[in-house]
């Protein structure tokens, strides 16, 4: 690329910025049957990635738990690389290391002897077993495999020693869906072993956080706190997946925080179970309720006003405490701010994707910030996710000249495609995937979502809450101010 000459007298203020040369206009329109994901037999540019990662994040929130892979490496290293890009903290997560032979003969001695390993080195108190791909196309049989594995470590550290082990069966095919599964069905199977009713139900809710970040999981600690609710949060990352350094650290390493083993227990004794994220973890508080007849609540996951409002009001229902004042400060600031930037989002045309629950939550903010969304897209196909983005168009029809479109699964290609055909676009929302789309279409990203690897920071900022929404609001702000205004004219907005 031919660079342009710096003049000798030096560079205008006015033309400081660096001129972006536009790819959009150099766009070749697609063959049209081949743009629907549905019609292709390849995904492009995917906005989802495998069931074990989602598996593997659950059993990360749990205390001195380690997940073990039963597959091969590399269906361990890159769920380790992406924990570490995003979390920046070391993620343990052992594996059976499949090679040929394990393929021919199955994945029996991969993981008797894998679980022998990690116990002799590690001595966790959960083991996870996370299956994959290769070992449930080949039919491995994971639990008489566990009943050896248990039987093994009996023989060599003793049965008193063995018994305390818990091993969680996981059976994550990825080919059968994504993350977002992999997390759900973590949440339900970690359940099904260890929740048990003892007594009639105490006051304590349940929270079942879904893909949500450290800082996500801190606020939403806030708002229990705040109200006084006790509750057991189940997978609780926070302080795993975002520990102080706290040096001399000892070999075998534990974060301190995590989701205790007796406090899963007596999930099976709570008042209620509230799932931020329906399709991340939905399947944990049903089978509460249809187990112990404890009732749960689905979604949405609090990002904005109203969603949080619904938070609070279920809070308040289950365990009769009130909203305190702090709270509904928190409340007032929020609205203030928005009241304050109406200015900036009103009639901005916003495209949102990532996991459904997320971009559900997101359209129904960005509609409460006068803000159009034009296109929404889950990387994951969800039963609930079009009636959800739906009813949030319904109730805020006056802002929507077309009717949105809404991708439920299909690829980012897809979605980039669409956008390419729309007469204006303000703003994407989405995670780090959305990069090359927003640098090409020349449009602003603000990050949300999973995965975030090319921002710093971003899994300790909250979303969710009203603090959180505060937060969320000034990074669309800021990311229109960037775009749309001239330096010098920032100063009188
Ligand atoms: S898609 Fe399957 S083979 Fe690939 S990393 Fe995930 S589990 Fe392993």
């Amino acid at each position: 690329m031919q660079l342009k000459e710096i003049p000798l007298e030096g560079i205008p203020y006015d033309r400081l910025r660096i001129e972006k040369v536009p790819a959009a206009p150099a766009y070749q329109p697609r063959d049209p049957d081949l743009v629907p994901a549905a019609n292709r037999a390849v995904v492009v540019n995917p906005d989802r990635i495998c069931m074990p990662i989602g598996a593997m994040w659950a059993v990360l929130g749990v205390h001195r738990a380690i997940p073990f892979v039963q597959g091969a490496q590399g269906c361990t290293t890159y769920a380790r690389y992406t924990f570490c890009r995003i979390f920046k903290e070391p993620a343990t997560i052992a594996t059976a290391s499949f090679h040929e032979d394990a393929a021919v003969y199955g994945g029996r001695r991969n993981l008797v002897e894998g679980i022998r390993n990690l116990v002799v080195r590690y001595w966790p108190e959960v083991i996870g077993v996370v299956t994959t791909c290769s070992s449930e196309i080949m039919g491995d049989d994971i639990a008489s495999f566990l009943k050896e594995a248990r039987a093994r470590l009996r023989a060599e550290i003793g049965p008193e020693k063995a018994e305390q082990i818990v091993m969680v069966q996981i059976n994550t095919p990825s080919f059968a869906g994504s993350h977002v599964e992999g997390y759900d069905r973590a949440a339900k199977t970690f359940l099904q072993a260890l929740a048990v009713k003892r007594d009639a139900p105490g006051n304590r809710v349940n929270i079942i956080p879904g893909l949500l970040y450290p800082g996500d999981i801190r606020e939403i600690k806030h708002i229990l706190q705040a109200m006084g609710v006790e509750a057991t949060i189940l997978f609780d990352i926070s302080d795993t997946l975002d520990a102080p350094l706290e040096p001399p650290q000892r070999i075998p390493y534990y974060p301190p925080g995590g989701t205790r083993l007796a406090e899963i227990r007596e999930m099976g004794n709570a008042c209620a179970t509230v799932a931020l994220q329906a399709d991340a973890g939905g399947s944990g508080a049903v089978y509460l309720e249809r187990k112990f007849g404890i009732p749960a609540v689905m979604g949405p996951t609090p990002v904005g006003v109203a969603a949080t409002d619904a938070l609070l009001r279920h809070l308040s229902r289950f365990t009769g405490r009130d909203i305190p004042e702090e709270l509904r400060a928190e409340r007032g600031r929020l609205l203030d701010a928005m009241a304050d930037a109406l200015h900036h989002t009103m009639m901005k045309r916003v495209a949102i994707f990532g996991d459904p629950d997320i971009v559900a939550g997101v359209t129904r903010f960005t509609c409460e910030l006068g803000m159009t969304p034009v296109a929404v897209a889950a990387g994951t196909p969800s039963r609930r996710f079009p009636q959800e983005v739906e009813a949030v168009f319904a109730e805020y029809r006056d802002l929507f000249l077309d009717a949105p479109k809404v991708f439920n699964g299909g690829d980012l290609f897809e979605f980039e495609e669409y956008l390419k055909t729309l007469p204006r676009l303000d703003l994407i929302i989405g995670n780090s995937k959305g990069v090359d789309i927003a640098r090409e279409l020349e449009v602003p990203l603000v990050r949300v979502g999973f995965p975030i690897y090319d921002r710093f920071g971003y899994q300790k900022r909250p979303i969710v809450g009203y603090r959180g929404a505060e937060l969320l609001l000034y990074e669309i702000v800021n990311a229109l101010l960037d775009y749309r205004y001239p330096d010098d004219r920032t100063q009188q907005l």
